[in-house]
């Protein structure tokens, strides 16, 4: 007999808070939370639980704060464990067991209470009684202590128990945790299952490719971070997300896949249909920003106000719209949009409540890097044993100044100015607080006109704190204030700031700086990477890929990567390199003391560069001014088509631009800046552009933040100016000529101009197969001569020389 086989499988035992499993059976109401709650400093209520505790010991002799207790619920396929902490309990012969809740909306809160009789609060504390009950054989009064948390005002709510009926819920909630478990492991089989089903979905897997998909597979499995470099035209996006979703389903996990912009969504959402279209029911869900998503003009959904709010559970509920999901693959914006006006539901909240159900996960940035991230909140679950999911990020070099942005929060002084007029005439007691800031800003300023400064927070605390008290003493008794509300606003911006400069001194300094008449108080992030790295914990793994992440050393501690435990691999271009033609022409100079002295010559290379091959071309400069000041130097009386980018130019001046290159005829010069639209994540493919040009690197402006972050990573890395101006600068330059030959069958130019491109610094940002050994090699002997040579595939020289090879004089460029 084979033993082993005829024992009974020991049940699971499962651990659940009792704050966890009293919750109700059905979720009705409105969408709670108000921005103002969340806000709020988390160890508020604490101190006022010990206040009251303190308080009710020194009172009464009976009285026992915090008594913890725990019971056992044998279940058909689980047992579980409840554990809690009582807030006190008043021992007498009928004991009577109570719960402190505080609040700033005490009579929402008790009319909340009174209408639901499946409220939180009064099953936690029906739990507590249940629990006492199974421990002692004795029942127990209980009550409710509701306490004002601005005037500390409390309120006794008696809380009615009759022990068989809780005892049913109790077996309900029991069995509804147990079907839960049961559901979630049921989709962590299916994705197991999706996993062995899932094929590399395009017929002809490029050589590259393969090699990308077997390295992903290879980091993942060997639980190393992975950062890729890979051009345009390899499939990148493919061959990144197949092997992550083999990975990651084959775990029972989702993917999340991040980009810095919605329109970047675009190839994952078609790679999920590739298998959806055969038949592997992936689910994908694409979320959009809340302000995208949002029915209103504004987003104000605190107090319920919104229409879309009230009532969104039980909307959902009776409509029974989480088993219309079932049938429904794809969960994007134009889906919620659908559901939302046939029912008049958020959504947006449709969209995050769909977030432990989907296979792949596509969205922004901010939803898993920003100190509002709420993306891991919705995923995790206190009592589901949730996969980690696997990070897939897309065009990583954005990572770091995204993180970068999201960190450095700031206040300035005319907006704390504006706050006057925002409020009332009368409203003296927001007044004086407006004026404490603004006393309080010049108590910081420096003496330069910018500086990092010290402080111990504490002036900041104060009038945080002064702000909350006027805040809850207005909004104490019914309503929340919004997001409109100008001392909410006030509020968040010294909240955010508060938040950031306890983080830490290095990475994230408080500055002050004087800039176009204004002043500024910031918590500047100057090195992003301890902020990004602790996120990483929460996930299986990470695959990073851009095609342009070099160099390594700089993107890995940018991103937040341990450079002993994370691998970084550079891929080519899938296409023959002789289809593209690369140089560098030294003797223009673009550096901003110099470059006026060059507008004529840099017209005239391209006059002359195009003239050898008309047709599409793009011209990309480091800014608007130096654009305008090329274009102006132009020939006149040209058959070209010409169009120059402005600051303001919008979706619809985009599609322009393609129709332009797409359906016109002859020379089309585009003139765009680096770093802008047109320069990063579009795609000119198959418009037959015939070159690039990129004038100068588009070096940032020396402000005093570059300044710092030099500073910091010349202590670092020792390397401060690269990390802090060249870096970033050719990560534009190379994104910029990436923009040619996109496909096998495409040709072209690049043309760079500026000296510092065959520098040290600059070329080691340079993809590999640019050059050999040194970037140097781009600078051609002849340039008209060799671009010709290009375009005919001659390889003798031409009449057509301009300069001779190694002479860097600038006066050796004659036309
Ligand atoms: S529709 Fe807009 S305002 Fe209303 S709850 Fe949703 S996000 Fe908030």
């Amino acid at each position: 007999m084979d033993e082993k086989k005829d024992k009974p499988k020991a049940k699971k035992k499962i651990t659940v808070a009792v704050r966890d499993f009293a919750l109700p059976l059905k979720r009705s109401g409105s969408l709670g939370g108000s921005s103002f709650s969340s806000t709020l400093p988390i160890d508020l209520g604490q101190e006022i639980h010990t206040i009251i505790q303190n308080r009710l010991t020194l009172e009464s002799d009976n009285y026992q704060p915090e008594l913890s207790l725990q019971t056992l619920l044998t279940g058909e396929r689980f047992d579980i464990r409840i554990r809690g902490r009582l807030d006190g309990i008043f021992k007498s012969p009928i004991p009577l067991i109570e719960e402190i809740k505080s609040s700033f909306g005490m009579a929402s809160l008790k009319k909340a209470i009174e209408l639901d009789p499946e409220h939180p609060y009064l099953l936690q504390t029906r739990l507590y009684g249940y629990i006492y009950y199974l421990k002692y054989n004795r029942t127990a009064d209980l009550q409710l202590r509701l306490v004002d948390s601005r005037t500390l005002a409390e309120e006794i709510v008696a809380v009615s128990f009759e022990l068989a009926t809780f005892e049913k819920w109790v077996l309900a909630r029991q069995k509804q945790i147990e079907e839960d478990i049961a559901t979630y492991a049921a989709l962590v089989k299916k994705r197991k299952r999706l996993a062995a089903r899932l094929y590399f979905p395009f017929k002809n897997q490029r050589p590259k490719q393969e090699d990308l998909v077997a390295q992903v597979k290879q980091s993942l499995e060997g639980k190393r971070q992975l950062l890729v470099q890979a051009p345009t035209g390899l499939g990148k996006t493919a061959a990144v997300l197949y092997p992550a979703l083999v990975h990651a389903l084959s775990q029972g996990s989702p993917v999340v896949y991040v980009a810095p912009k919605n329109s970047q969504f675009k190839a994952a959402v078609d790679l999920g249909q590739v298998f959806q279209r055969s038949r592997i029911p992936l689910k994908v869900l694409v979320l959009t920003s809340k302000t995208k998503a949002c029915q209103r003009d504004e987003v104000l959904c605190q107090n319920s106000s919104c229409p879309f709010s009230i009532n969104y559970h039980d909307k959902v509920e009776e409509n029974k719209l989480r088993a219309r999901d079932e049938k429904k693959h794809l969960w994007d914006y134009r889906y919620f949009q659908k559901l939302s006006e046939q029912y008049e539901i958020c959504p947006y909240e449709i969209g995050m409540e769909r977030i432990r159900a989907a296979d792949l996960i596509i969205c922004d940035y901010n939803y898993i890097f920003s100190p509002h991230a709420n993306f891991l909140d919705r995923y995790l679950d206190p009592i589901l044993p949730m996969r980690k999911p696997l990070l897939v990020i897309d065009e990583a070099h954005n990572l770091y100044e995204r993180v970068i942005e999201n960190y450095s929060p700031e206040v300035r002084l005319s907006l704390l100015k504006e706050f006057f007029s925002k409020t009332l005439i009368k409203d003296e007691a927001f007044n004086k607080v407006i004026d404490q800031a603004i006393r309080l800003m010049k108590t910081l300023s420096p003496p330069a006109s910018s500086a990092k400064i010290k402080t111990d927070g504490e002036a900041i605390k104060e009038l945080l704190s002064k702000t909350l008290s006027l805040m809850t003493a207005r909004w104490g008794g019914e309503g929340l204030p919004g997001s409109e509300d100008p001392l909410f606003q006030f509020f968040t911006l010294w909240f955010d700031l508060n938040e950031m400069i306890n983080v830490s001194q290095e990475a994230i300094p408080l500055i002050y700086k004087r800039e176009n008449g204004d002043e500024i108080l910031k918590a500047q992030c100057i090195d992003p990477s301890a902020l990004i790295a602790p996120i990483y914990a929460n996930f299986l793994g990470v695959v990073a890929f851009s095609a342009t992440l070099k160099p390594f050393a700089f993107y890995q501690h940018m991103s937040g990567f341990d450079p002993q435990t994370s691998e970084a691999v550079e891929f080519g271009s899938p296409f023959p390199r002789e289809h593209k033609k690369i140089m560098v022409i030294p003797q223009v100079q673009t550096n901003y003391r110099e470059r006026d002295r060059h507008y004529q010559r840099i017209a005239l290379i391209m006059e002359r560069v195009i003239d050898l091959q008309p047709g599409p071309y793009l011209a990309f400069f480091s800014s608007y001014q130096f654009l305008r000041s090329v274009e102006a130097e132009l020939p006149k009386g040209k058959d070209w088509q010409l169009f120059s980018q402005s600051s303001s130019l919008s979706g619809a001046g985009i599609q322009k631009i393609m129709d332009l290159l797409e359906d016109g005829e002859g020379t089309r010069l585009i003139m765009a800046v680096q770093g802008g639209s047109l320069s990063e994540g579009i795609d000119f493919r198959g418009m037959g552009l015939r070159g690039v040009f990129v004038v100068g690197p588009a070096v940032p402006s020396a402000t005093f933040e570059r300044r710092l972050m030099q500073e910091h990573f010349e202590q670092l890395a020792g390397n401060g100016r690269a990390y802090a101006y060249v870096y970033p600068s050719m990560t534009r330059s190379v994104q910029a000529a990436g923009r040619i030959v996109r496909d096998e069958t495409e040709r072209g130019i690049i043309i760079l101009m500026d000296p510092r491109f065959v520098e040290k610094d600059y070329a080691e940002a340079m993809p590999e197969d640019w050059y050999k050994d040194s970037a140097k090699e781009l600078i051609p002997t002849q340039i008209l001569a060799e671009i010709k040579d290009f375009w005919d595939h001659k390889d003798e020289g031409s009449e057509l020389s301009l300069m001779a090879k190694g002479k860097d004089d600038e006066d050796s460029l004659s036309i």
